[in-house]
């Protein structure tokens, strides 16, 4: 139950300010926002770069050798790039309709992928193998260096100019040693757009520190509010209960500095306010630890023992005139017994029987246990088979096809589709 709370708060908190996980519809469009070519809604490439993107996409534009899109999104979430890709471009009909002559650039940054697609005719310039020896020459080695929007800006030009016929290509071909210093030459100053991204990065975490720490405040005052009118001094407490922890200070110290000691006081005051008894309308006294004991179940003493969960029992005097209050640990190892129900069920120990291999899955084991009452349960389980990965290491690359049309108006790109030519890079 608490783990839901803590989840469910914490997406409230964070579901409308963290980075979108964008999928082929809601991508940004740049055709319905103003003349550019570039998507970069979480700020990854830069105004800087755009406008230098932009000027080399409108170049091949005007020449009318192809219809170039860039888009850099921060996560598509476990969707692969190169099917986003293909769909995004048939989306969007980048290209013209009769030459098919689009090109898109897409950017995955939290996959660490760059993928090329390509319409049939700029298959024909732009084969699968120019576009990968462009990711790796250009993009891939800028991409590890995190200076992704120059990256981009690389790829954009090496592309353009083989677009644009300038066979700058073959020089590329006989000297990729030399991309560092023709991307210098590209960039002018290097230093001056490092400058300009932090700059921005920056400011992106000062927007999302305040965003966060305003909507914690607001649902602060809010559960206040309700706990102040509230009359039961435990439920009080229960409501203001997730702001004891210390995670506050950590995640936003500014305004929960003052928060949590004001909230660790009111709540411990409401803590040890003394109960009225609901049957006898008498004061009730709270018992010590020690003397609490003997009102408790043998489960509920183990519980305080081992800390997973603390009762407070309030006696008004009167025979059989108790209360008991529940308080439970927001992190403990031990979860509820399915046979006693107590929170004294425990995982043991949790190791690997059978290693798994590329070719066969692997088996291992977990023991449970009930410090109450003694039950417990072995849990065999299967380790799935290991899987090469391919967003690790570099110089990988996929060059899956498969298209996939996607009929849909609008946009004003040209009107291409792709048949899923091109190619990616991981890094
Ligand atoms: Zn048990």
């Amino acid at each position: 139950m608490k783990k839901i709370i803590i989840f469910s708060i914490f997406t409230l908190l964070f579901g409308n300010i963290a980075f979108s996980q964008y999928t082929v519809e809601n991508v940004p469009d740049p055709k319905k926002s103003g003349n550019g070519f570039v998507s970069d809604p979480d700020n990854i490439i830069g105004y800087k770069n755009i406008e230098i993107i932009d000027s080399i996409i409108r170049e091949v534009q005007d020449s009318s050798k192809a219809e170039i899109a860039v888009v850099a999104l921060q996560s598509i979430g476990d969707a692969v790039p190169k099917e986003f890709a293909t769909k995004l471009f048939n989306f969007w009909h980048i290209g013209d309709a009769k030459t098919d002559n689009g090109l898109l650039i897409l950017l995955v940054l939290d996959q660490r992928r760059v993928e090329f697609e390509t319409g049939y005719g700029t298959e024909l310039v732009l084969p699968d193998a120019k576009c990968y020896e462009i990711q790796q020459v250009f993009m891939v080695p800028l991409f590890k260096e995190g200076k992704y929007g120059e990256g981009i800006v690389t790829g954009v030009r090496a592309s353009a100019d083989i677009l644009l016929d300038k066979n700058r290509d073959i020089y590329f071909d006989k000297h990729p040693e030399t991309t560092k210093s023709i991307s210098n030459i590209t960039l002018e100053n290097d230093n001056y757009y490092d400058y300009e991204n932090s700059f921005a990065e920056n400011n992106e975490f000062l927007i999302f520190y305040l965003s966060f720490s305003a909507s914690a405040v607001l649902i602060f005052l809010i559960l206040l509010t309700i706990a102040l009118f509230t009359k039961d001094f435990f439920i009080r407490y229960q409501l203001l209960r997730v702001f004891r922890l210390y995670i506050w200070f950590i995640l936003v110290p500014v305004p929960f500095v003052g928060i949590y000691l004001l909230v660790k006081n009111l709540t411990d005051k409401w803590r040890d306010t003394p109960r009225i008894s609901a049957k006898t309308g008498k004061i009730m006294h709270k018992l010590s630890e020690k003397d609490d004991d003997k009102y408790l179940e043998k489960g509920q003493v183990k519980e305080e023992e081992i800390k997973s969960v603390d009762y407070d029992v309030w006696v008004s005097g009167i025979e059989g005139d108790i209360l008991i209050q529940k308080y439970k640990r927001w992190f403990s190892k031990y979860n509820a017994c399915p046979k006693c129900k107590y929170k004294t069920y425990h995982k043991v120990y949790d190791k690997v029987i059978v290693a798994a291999t590329y070719t066969t899955s692997g088996k291992g084991e977990k023991l449970f246990k009930c410090e109450n009452c003694g039950h417990s349960k072995t849990v065999v389980y299967t380790i799935p088979k290991k899987t090469r990965t391919s967003s690790t290491g570099s110089g990988s690359s996929s060059w899956s096809g498969g298209s996939s049309s996607w009929s849909s108006g609008g946009g004003s790109w040209g009107g291409g589709s792709s048949g899923g030519g091109g190619a990616g890079s991981s890094w």
